[in-house]
Order: C-alpha cells, then structure tokens, then sequence
C-alpha cells in the first residue's frame, strides 16, 4: 500500500480546527488526528498522578507511564490513557488551564512529536489529516497539503463561549487570550508560514469553512 497522504492543520484556540477537520476527513475518507488531545492526556496524566506540572523532570518522568491510545476513525473519537477513557474528562477547565505548562517541555514536545508521525504512517486510510499548533511548521513541513485556519479574535472568542456555557464570556475570553500567548512563545500558529494557505473562516459558515479546507486539500494532493 501507498504512503497516506498527509494533511497538516494548525491554527489558535475556538478557530474549529478540530471540528472542521474532523468533518473534512469525513468527507474525504481520511483518518484525523487531534494532536491537542495528546497534550491535554499527558496534563490529564500528570494531575492523576499527582505529579506537579511546573516540575519538568517529574512531567517527563511520568512519560514512562504515559499508555496513550486515541481513535483516529472521525466517527469513533476516543481518547484513552493505560485504558482508561478520559475522552471528556481532557476538556475539563482544570486540564485546559494546565496544559500549555507541559506543552512547552521540549522533551515532551520531542516524544508526542515522533508519536505522531508514527500514527499518522500507520494509518490504514489513504490519507490523514492531523490538527494542532506546530503540524505544518515541526510535525509535518514536508505534507502536501498544509493550511492554517483562523478567525477573528472576536469569532474565536463567540464560538468559544457558545461551547462554555457554564463560564462567563469574560472568563472564557481572558481564558483563551492566556492560552493563546502562552502557547505562541513555543509554536508560531498566527500566521503562515511558507507553502501553508490560510482558510480565514471568520465570515464564513461551519459547513462553508469545511469546504474552503476540502477544497484546499483537493487542489494540493490531486
Ligand atoms: O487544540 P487544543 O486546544 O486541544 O490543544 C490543547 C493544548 O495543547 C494547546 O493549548 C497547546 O498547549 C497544546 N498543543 C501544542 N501543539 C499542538 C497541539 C496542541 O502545543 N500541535
């Protein structure tokens, strides 16, 4: 069998990368990958064991232990840390609040690095399409297809709240603006670098913005 096609996704918090990829693999009948949910499982893990994320050599330490699974199928998402499905519980605030503490480890960044190439060539689809901060530029410079999706600050923010009902708007706004400058000093996810096309999905509608990618894929790999 031929090597699947890669297809390399990032873009900031609340701009639907993950829907929207999910949704374009379907399309495709490709594989997706959320790379954020490897980030988010080891903070999941690190807070389970009690480890403290601001120790660097205790986060990597707690790598020995790290049983990661997630579901590549778009239509059979899970994610599982030694068996344990943890599929909801990595959305939880108190996870997303940590995770851009053991996002910027280099030694994890390395580990969940080469993790990921190796899911995305064993996939038994034709193609994959993996989202995530650093795909196009560390994790796949070399994928045909590459794009950086984003929105508007406003947008991001709006699509954001409407998922966090349960936090205010100013908390979920601040939430994301620390997350965003946090995880900018270790990925440049704002703006394209060379090859990557931009999909802004600002004024456009989910399915819109699922088309704009599809399209974009289309054109690069066909
Ligand atoms: O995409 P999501 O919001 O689930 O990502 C969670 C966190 O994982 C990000 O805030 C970032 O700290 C980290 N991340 C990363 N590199 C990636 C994907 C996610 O550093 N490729």
């Amino acid at each position: 069998m031929s090597a699947p096609i890669i297809v390399a996704v990032d873009g900031p918090a609340g701009s639907g990368k993950s829907s929207v990829s999910k949704a374009a693999a379907r399309k495709l009948d490709f594989a997706y990958l959320d790379t954020g949910a490897a980030y988010r499982a080891v903070a999941w893990h690190v807070l389970n064991t009690g480890t403290n994320p601001e120790d660097e050599q205790a986060v990597i330490d707690s790598l020995e232990e790290f049983g990661y699974e997630i579901g590549t199928d778009p239509d059979n998402y899970f994610v599982k840390v030694n068996e344990t499905d943890i599929t909801d519980a990595i959305r939880e605030v108190r996870i997303t609040d940590v995770v851009s503490k053991v996002a910027k480890i280099p030694v994890v960044r390395q580990y969940l690095g080469d993790l990921f190439r190796h899911i995305m060539a064993s996939t038994s689809k034709s193609g994959i399409i993996a989202e995530g901060r650093d795909i196009t530029t560390v994790v796949a410079p070399d994928a045909p297809a590459r794009i950086l999706l984003t929105a508007s600050e406003e947008a991001r923010m709006a699509r954001r709240s409407a998922e966090l009902p349960q936090q205010s708007q100013d908390q979920t706004a601040s939430a994301l603006r620390a997350r965003d400058a946090a995880d900018s000093r270790v990925s440049d996810f704002m703006t394209a670098a060379d090859g990557v096309v931009t999909v802004d999905s600002t004024d456009f509608t989910y399915e819109q913005t699922i088309d704009a990618v599809v399209e974009v894929i289309r054109s690069r790999t066909s």
